[in-house]
């Protein structure tokens, strides 16, 4: 919770909230510069202490019957909506989130818990038809799911909760512990969920909360030979760097994309606005889905570009705390400067910039870029800013083309009232998801979730985290 007086917090390690024994750093709110609290950078023997805890409670966690796992998750979803005001003023304190965004985004929390809550009780195994190997005609075999051990959960700063939640939950789900370390930038919203796990009766050590360096504390967690599961979300360069370290684990990667969203010639425009708008700067750019490029068909481009501008120009860019605000700062104002940096790069490359491209301090002014061309950062790498850039396309292979053209593979999105142009979609483009009528930015919390390509490895989505948190056990009675 969010104070006058910034708090000192604590580390939740074996049940208890341990004032740590090394440095703290300042947490500042990034849109007035208010300091929001003091957290704790775990030592080494802290993390020692938090990994021991969560191989410890795996003795309980993994033999804790699904009703009663089940019970503990609903009853930090009832927990989550009762504090739904107190977590969206918290995230969008540290966030920099506007209010509104915030305030859905401890609604979807609330969800995503409930839906890691049903799937405790859906963990299933299938039998085998063993009698059709020759030999095998007198056995029976089925297998069952386990629980594969600790989950380190490594999480970023743009969904505080419920990104958290989409590792937390599933992996009590299905009955491992975790050790959870947030990231630097949104501490606090972590540390909150973290005292509503505790009062919904997750037992000690079940959940652990390191805050700290990524490099020290996530690293150690990512090479602990006793934590059966990495799932992290967040850039791709972390991502590759703990792949490359984790040794024999199940690693599950959530990374960035340069997502792209296409308007066909038959788009219905009053499914596309406001959503291309919303996707684009929601959160100021910074969600992995956020409309990055969009490609829209010659025919309608001068329409598109004149709604899309007045649309842009709407949008009321502020204090995150304030509700009529629907773009704050971003995390930083050294990520401000980035954005910036790249904005000028293109325009010096030849791109137009036709609102936005200004900053002042973290808040960068939602901004739209014609003129681009794909070896610009803004096109080719992930901008994670408020930043979109529009270009104009005459054949749909052609855009099919260029959506592809990416190092990336996370969503992409396509307006159409052609059921044939929306399947030739599906058959081209190379994503983990294909919106049609909807932009890259739409996920329910129960769907499967994921990239291809640069974008990660693996799926998120309760029933799906479940799956790639527990193991298959094969058994064969030999009758
Ligand atoms: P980040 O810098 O990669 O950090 C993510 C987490 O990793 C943080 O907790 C960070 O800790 C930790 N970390 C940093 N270095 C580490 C290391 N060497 N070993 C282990 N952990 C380490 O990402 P971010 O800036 O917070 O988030 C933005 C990125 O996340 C974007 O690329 C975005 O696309 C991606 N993202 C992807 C999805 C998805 O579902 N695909 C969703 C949201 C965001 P510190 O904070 O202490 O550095």
């Amino acid at each position: 919770m969010v104070t006058k007086t910034a708090t000192a917090e604590r580390l939740l390690i074996g049940g208890s909230w341990v004032r740590s024994r090394g440095e703290s750093y300042p947490l500042y709110n990034p849109y007035d510069g208010s300091e929001l609290a003091h957290i704790p950078m775990a030592t080494p023997e802290e993390v020692e202490d938090a990994v021991r805890a969560a191989s410890e409670a795996f003795a309980v966690t993994e033999v804790t019957p699904a009703h009663e796992r089940a019970r503990r998750l609903n009853a930090t979803a009832d927990f989550i909506a009762r504090d739904r005001e107190v977590l969206g003023r918290t995230i969008a304190a540290e966030a920099g989130k506007a209010l509104k965004y915030a305030l859905a985004e401890a609604d979807r929390g609330e969800q995503t818990f409930r839906f890691a809550a049903e799937e405790a009780k859906r963990i299933q195994g299938e039998t085998v038809p063993m009698d059709a190997g020759r030999g095998a005609e007198n056995r029976m075999g089925f297998w069952i799911r386990v629980p594969k051990g600790p989950v380190a959960a490594i999480s970023p700063f743009n969904f505080p909760l419920n990104l958290v939640a989409h590792k937390v939950a599933p992996a009590l789900a299905a009955g491992n512990s975790v050790v959870l370390k947030p990231a630097s930038a949104t501490p606090l919203t972590a540390f909150h969920l973290g005292r509503l796990l505790v009062e919904a009766g997750f037992p000690a050590g079940s959940v652990n909360i390191l805050t700290g360096k990524g490099s020290v504390v996530g690293d150690a967690l990512v090479s602990d030979s006793r934590i059966a599961v990495v799932s992290f979300t967040g850039s791709p360069a972390v991502g590759r760097g703990i792949l490359a370290r984790a040794g024999l684990k199940r690693v599950i990667l959530e990374l960035g994309s340069n997502s792209a969203v296409v308007v066909a010639a038959d788009a219905d425009f009053a499914k596309v606005f406001p959503a291309v708008v919303n996707a684009a700067y929601a959160n100021s750019g910074q969600v992995c889905l956020s409309v990055q490029r969009l490609y829209v068909h010659q025919s309608r481009w001068r329409e598109f570009v004149e709604r899309f501008l007045a649309a842009t120009e709407a949008l009321v860019v502020g204090d995150p705390l304030d509700p009529a605000t629907d773009v704050g700062p971003m995390i930083s104002q050294a990520e401000a400067e980035r954005a910036e940096s790249w904005i000028e790069e293109a325009v010096q490359a030849g791109a137009q910039v036709l609102v936005g491209g200004t900053r002042k301090g973290a808040v960068v002014q939602p901004t739209v870029l014609v003129g681009v061309r794909p070896e610009m950062k803004v096109m080719c790498r992930e901008v994670f800013a408020p930043v979109v850039s529009l270009v104009p396309f005459t054949d749909l292979d052609e855009a099919f083309g260029m959506v592809n053209d990416s190092p990336y593979g996370l969503q992409a999105g396509i307006f159409t009232e052609s059921l044939d142009t929306a399947f030739a979609a599906v058959r081209a483009l190379r994503v983990g998801g294909i919106m049609v009528n909807d932009t890259s930015n739409y996920r329910v919390d129960h769907m499967p979730y994921g990239g291809v390509k640069g974008s990660g490895l693996g799926r998120e989505g309760p029933h799906f985290a479940v799956e790639e948190m527990t193991d298959l056990k094969m058994v064969v009675l030999n009758l």
